[in-house]
């Protein structure tokens, strides 16, 4: 017999509203999975003490509503060395699996945005992985505005700064990716079927420190809107 107190057409509780991205002009791009590339600038895969090029590429991934559109991000819990990674985001309009060609995979992409991969860095030196404690906290997705692909241009030429406290802590051409944007689709469709609504973290350049509360990141990439935000009190 079916539970009389839970409806079969409805939720048993307001379900929360759906993460969401503004993009530059109007509407709302809705969130569906935070995929994420680790090690994909030689420089940053130094100075964590690593070698060069991985292969295959590091996946891993964040829950959907660890997205920030807001301007303040609470320092987490649980650690005492946050980081920011400052990161390209690809969002995408259309999926599929196993793709094949680079033409196809940029023909997925909605637009780009940029982002922080905010990293819990305790957690993810003291054990290697998984790195869901690391890496998929609350609120550890800031990103800025959506510029949708056409008006975006070509990504490759740009290049990423970091900004704390108006200071530059990373500076980086886009081009310097060990994988580039078509890559990172084409290899992480052989492994999940991606879908519209995907958001693609593409990994940090070298520069990455820990922030302290009250810090102001800025992370800037070519004609994109900056992802900007402060860091609040402990949650
Ligand atoms: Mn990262």
């Amino acid at each position: 017999m079916p539970d009389p107190s839970v409806s079969l057409q409805g939720f048993v509780f307001d379900p929360p509203p759906p993460p969401a991205v503004a993009v530059v002009g109007g509407g709302l791009f809705p969130v569906r999975r935070i995929f994420c590339i680790g090690k994909n600038y030689a420089d940053h895969v130094k100075e964590m003490g690593g070698d060069a090029k991985s292969d295959p590429p590091v996946f891993f991934t964040k829950p959907a509503d660890a997205v920030v559109a807001g301007d303040v991000v609470a320092f987490p819990q649980a650690t005492d060395n946050l980081h920011y990674e400052g990161e390209l985001v690809v969002a995408l309009k259309s999926g599929g699996r196993d793709i094949g060609a680079v033409d196809a995979a940029a023909e997925m992409i909605f637009g780009y945005a940029a982002g922080c991969d905010l990293t819990r860095r305790d957690p993810a030196k003291q054990r290697g992985g998984p790195w869901d404690t690391a890496k998929g906290f609350d609120q550890s997705a800031p990103i800025g505005e959506i510029l949708r692909a056409d008006e975006a241009g070509d990504m490759s030429a740009a290049s990423l700064t970091t900004l704390v406290n108006g200071e530059q802590r990373q500076s980086a051409p886009l081009s310097t990716m060990i994988w580039s944007v078509p890559e990172i689709i084409i290899a992480l469709s052989k492994l999940f079927e991606l879908k519209p609504g995907d958001l693609i973290f593409t990994g940090t350049p070298a520069g990455v420190g820990a922030l302290a509360q009250g810090d102001r990141v800025a992370i800037k990439i070519g004609n994109l809107p900056d992802c900007c935000f402060s860091i609040g009190a402990h949650d």
